[in-house]
């Protein structure tokens, strides 16, 4: 076991973290603390779960008391850039943990609250300054802060800040900090603009990794239901959290829209739900991420950009109501369980119009994903006048009803209402086979991602990619 005195942090540290019931180090924290320390730069791959915050910012704090020197007004001495308000606050609270016994200040700036207020608190000299990229530049020109003195920057989640479309603010950013800063940055996957950005920010940096790209999951379990489509979702997702009354449920949604409307729905019949995007206020994001924490509501119902990072200790299932355009988001999304040694299961729906997207998460993952019921559509080509029609699979295999039909059960709980029924759904803790879900021989042979065909690249389906913008817009 390496303590964090065998990681060379200092007495008052180690006391405070001891308070807070830290004894050992996790393994990123383990392999970048000495890093850190001695002053390299740093390519951190880990997800949020793995104690990151403590391995960036432990150290960091650590030298900053070293240096024993305040802050000028209007200046940082060290800066962490986040994707998120809500991943913003998470690292500061982490931080002001971390620094109570010492005379650090921690402050943060983000969208959506009061930029005077911001302004205020960075008039007297910050030593951290936690911040979203977009408000910190609109402070910068506000000349309510200065970026010269920051010694040590840290880009969290780096990869989600690229999916936001963050590169440009990034590049300002960096042009306004020193060049003979320290520089961390931390990713859950290293997708090549992130090999690309570390590149032009970081010099010769060290590079800790603790859960290989892709493969961050290995604990939860995985399921995948066909449905015909959104009703069927629905349907399902609700016998599964009627089956697991006791649990704390994350369900992902694509657009805010459909967050909201499946929340209320939800609510409406009798689940304690909430959601968190992109039109909720921040005090209202807070106060539902809490609710969900302290257990008073069940259900959180959340679009990628509002849930990157949170870090809820009790999540049993995640859901991929939608699943996601990106491949690294189902990674982050099944992430959210799991955490800290626990269990945990991730269901997935998958839309016939989905399948390409599940196909490119079993590429990222190298998995496939174990299927609980329905049928694998055909994958859609292009008709004649690029228009789409389906492949044989799918139109033959629908019943009458417009519910996809099953193929025999493979798992207890592979149709929703057998599963409410019988008190079989998957529960975390309770695993219905050990281990990893392997998908057995033959169970796939009629799944068809369009291997070897080219198909199923969204642009081939007549739904174009769309652009950053549009994505962070929607979510
Ligand atoms: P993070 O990956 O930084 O979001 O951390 C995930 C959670 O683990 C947070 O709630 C931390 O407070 C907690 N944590 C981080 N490091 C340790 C540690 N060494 N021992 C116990 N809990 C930790």
């Amino acid at each position: 076991m390496t303590t964090f005195h065998d990681l060379g942090l200092s007495k008052t540290i180690v006391a405070t973290l001891s308070a807070l019931g830290f004894e050992k180090a996790t393994p990123i924290q383990e392999k970048a603390i000495p890093l850190v320390l001695e002053g390299s730069d740093l390519i951190g791959l880990a997800q949020t779960g793995t104690g990151k915050t403590a391995a960036f910012g432990l150290p960091m704090i650590e030298k900053l008391l070293a240096e024993a020197r305040r802050p000028d007004p209007r200046n940082i001495r060290a800066l962490i850039l986040a994707p998120t308000r809500e991943l913003v606050n998470q690292i500061a609270d982490n931080l002001r943990d971390f620094v109570k016994k010492t005379p650090l200040r921690v402050v943060t700036v983000v969208g959506g609250a009061s930029i005077n207020k911001q302004s205020e608190m960075l008039s007297r000299g910050t030593d951290i300054l936690v911040a979203t990229p977009g408000r910190l530049l609109d402070l910068v020109a506000r000349k309510a802060v200065t970026l010269t003195q920051a010694r040590y920057l840290v880009l969290d989640e780096a990869d989600q800040m690229l999916d936001l479309g963050f590169i440009h603010d990034l590049r300002k950013i960096s042009k306004l900090v020193p060049k003979n800063r320290q520089t961390l940055l931390f990713s859950a996957t290293m997708p090549k603009l992130i090999a690309e950005l570390a590149g032009e920010y970081l010099v010769n940096p060290k590079k800790v990794e603790v859960t290989p790209p892709g493969k961050a999951a290995d604990k939860v379990e995985q399921y995948v239901h066909f449905v015909p489509g959104k009703d069927q979702k629905t349907q399902i997702l609700k016998q599964t959290l009627t089956a697991n009354p006791d649990g704390l449920s994350l369900v992902f949604s694509r657009t805010k829209h459909g967050a909201e409307k499946l929340m209320k729905h939800l609510d409406h019949i009798g689940f304690k739900a909430a959601s968190i995007h992109g039109n909720k206020s921040q005090g209202q994001r807070e106060r539902a991420l809490k609710a969900f924490r302290d257990g008073e509501i069940r259900v959180l119902v959340a679009t990628d950009v509002a849930a990157r990072g949170i870090d809820i200790p009790g999540v049993t299932h995640v859901y991929n109501y939608d699943l996601p355009e990106v491949p690294d988001a189902y990674v982050h999304r099944i992430g959210r369980t799991a955490r800290n040694g626990r269990d945990g299961i991730a269901i997935a729906f998958c839309a016939p119009d989905e399948a390409h997207l599940l196909r490119d998460i079993e590429k990222l993952m190298g998995i496939k994903i174990t299927v609980a019921s329905g049928e694998a559509p055909a994958i859609v080509t292009a008709g004649p006048g690029g228009k789409s029609r389906k492949g044989r699979n799918n139109g033959g295999q629908r019943s009458g009803n417009g519910r996809a039909a099953q193929r025999p059960q493979r798992k207890p709980f592979g149709d929703g209402a057998q599963a409410a029924s019988e008190g079989a759904a998957p529960a975390a803790g309770k695993r219905a086979h050990g281990g990893r879900p392997q998908q057995k021989q033959g169970e796939r042979q009629n799944r068809n991602h369009g291997a070897g065909n080219g198909q199923g690249r969204p642009s081939q389906h007549g739904k174009p990619r769309r652009s950053e913008g549009q994505r962070r817009e929607q979510a």
